[in-house]
């Protein structure tokens, strides 16, 4: 559990000489425990100061690391059980498997189908980030030659998935490099699996069933030398997959219970990919740091990715776009000129709105603070001088001949004192973005 202030003030050498460029102990400790200063800015704490304060200070949940380069994937360090209280930090990852009894020919057609599963959300491109290597054909041969397929025609990190040593051994000589996460230590197997990721440098994945059995399968890997280890929680009963995700979390985080306080992974398969999917999003919403499905049907996938990207973002901050002016299509200088705020969602609805009528136009994206219009209108931040700034930082009337600006049709209200403002004139237009291919097609005139 963390440290209230007082127990940290406790540790410290009460003399209050503001080395730390605080007034007093009692305002550096209260600091501390907010996480908004360092223990190191106190250059008179005591050897024991240091050593509980660091341990206080370790995540709860340990962070592991799977994968190398730009496409590692990072799970764990979570502070918190529910997003609004702080925010969830490291997005799940999220794998597709594949397995090593395919021929040649399908083999490289999954490889290739799971490497293009990306998508553009709110601006944004999104994908997933593994593959899981399932060694089906428990031959090592086989499932060397699938890792090094993998390792060489995807840029996706990697999951070895086998219970058998040899064939984890034979897999690993093709892709340690990649740093893969090898998944599929046991009780049986625990001692040879732990040494080899000790060996290759890798993240493991132990298999139980009870949280003592994870307690004691993680203490014995952590004794081999390894401290990036994730707990396989899956199980064809989803309830009690559920409950071990959230029992798991919240050992770690109410309980202090350091022993299992690793992010888990859940292996999903269902022969209903609409059943995979749903169940896959909910142990990606909790609290799984990687899910693993067997579809890969972009539709499938979509919604998945989609339900991360909600939950990964910081519920404190509005998703927003750059406030500046967008050029949508083949702009020329009688094109029509719109504005809307930087509410990437609000935002984005307009931008795919104006693309979809093929008129090329102007989107104005004014800075609310990533509110939406009526919301931002509300709250006095959007009116005629905010605009009019955006306006005049964008240098608009250099970009067309003509003077008419085309606002949302939520703040019509807005149109006389804009007017005046501007000296523009101001067009209403359509109260909902789903109107403007109709508008601009039929009402707007240079
Ligand atoms: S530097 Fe250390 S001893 Fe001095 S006021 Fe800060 S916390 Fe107290």
């Amino acid at each position: 559990m963390a440290l209230t202030g007082l127990d940290i003030y406790k540790l410290l050498p009460k003399t209050n000489c503001k080395k730390c460029g605080r007034p007093t102990c009692l305002a550096f400790a209260m600091q501390l425990a907010q996480k908004k200063a360092s223990l190191s800015d106190c250059p008179d704490a005591s050897d024991e100061a240091k050593k509980v304060l660091g341990a206080a200070a370790a995540p709860p949940i340990k962070l592991v690391t799977v994968g190398s380069g730009v496409k590692k994937v990072s799970v764990g360090e979570e502070n918190v059980l529910f997003r609004h209280e702080e925010k969830f930090y490291h997005p799940t990852g999220v794998a597709v498997t594949i397995t090593d009894n395919l021929d040649d020919a399908a083999f490289s057609d999954r490889l290739k189908k799971i490497n293009n599963l990306k998508i553009s959300r709110v601006g944004t491109e999104i994908e997933i980030d593994l593959v899981a290597i399932i060694n089906k054909s428990n031959d090592a041969g086989r499932f060397a030659e699938a890792a090094k397929k993998v390792s060489t025609g995807s840029h996706l990190s990697i999951i070895l998935s086998s219970s058998s040593v040899d064939c984890m051994k034979a897999a690993l000589a093709n892709c340690a490099d990649k740093r893969p996460l090898i998944h599929g230590a046991n009780a049986q197997n625990c001692d040879a699996m732990a040494a080899l990721a000790k060996e290759k440098n890798c993240p493991i994945a132990v298999t139980a069933v009870t949280l003592e059995e994870f307690a004691d399968l993680a203490e014995k890997v952590k004794k081999a030398g390894v401290d990036e280890i994730i707990l396989d929680v899956s199980g064809s009963n989803p309830k009690e997959v559920l409950q071990k995700l959230t029992k798991v979390r919240r050992a770690a985080l109410k309980k202090n219970f350091r022993t299992i306080g690793f992010p888990m992974i859940t292996f999903v398969c269902d022969e209903d990919p609409y059943q995979e999917i749903s169940l896959a999003t909910t142990y990606l919403l909790k609290y799984a740091g990687i899910v693993a499905v067997n579809t890969c049907e972009p539709w499938a996938i979509m919604p998945l990715l989609t339900a991360r990207t909600n939950i990964f973002t910081d519920p404190q901050k509005p998703i927003q776009v750059e406030s500046k002016l967008y050029a949508i299509g083949d702009v020329k200088e009688d094109s029509p000129v719109l504005f809307t705020t930087n509410f990437s969602l609000t935002y984005y609805t307009v931008e795919g709105e104006v693309e979809s009528s093929r008129i090329p136009a102007y989107i104005l994206s004014v800075d609310t603070g990533g509110t939406s219009v009526l919301t931002a209108y509300s709250g006095d931040k959007l009116n005629d001088k905010v605009v009019a700034k955006a306006m005049t930082d964008a240098k608009v009337d250099t970009k067309v001949k003509h003077k008419k600006l085309i606002i949302p049709g939520l703040v019509a209200v807005m149109s006389g004192k804009l007017q005046e403002t501007l000296g523009w004139e101001i067009l209403v237009g359509p109260r909902e973005a789903s109107g403007l291919p109709s508008y601009l097609k039929t009402v707007w005139r240079p």
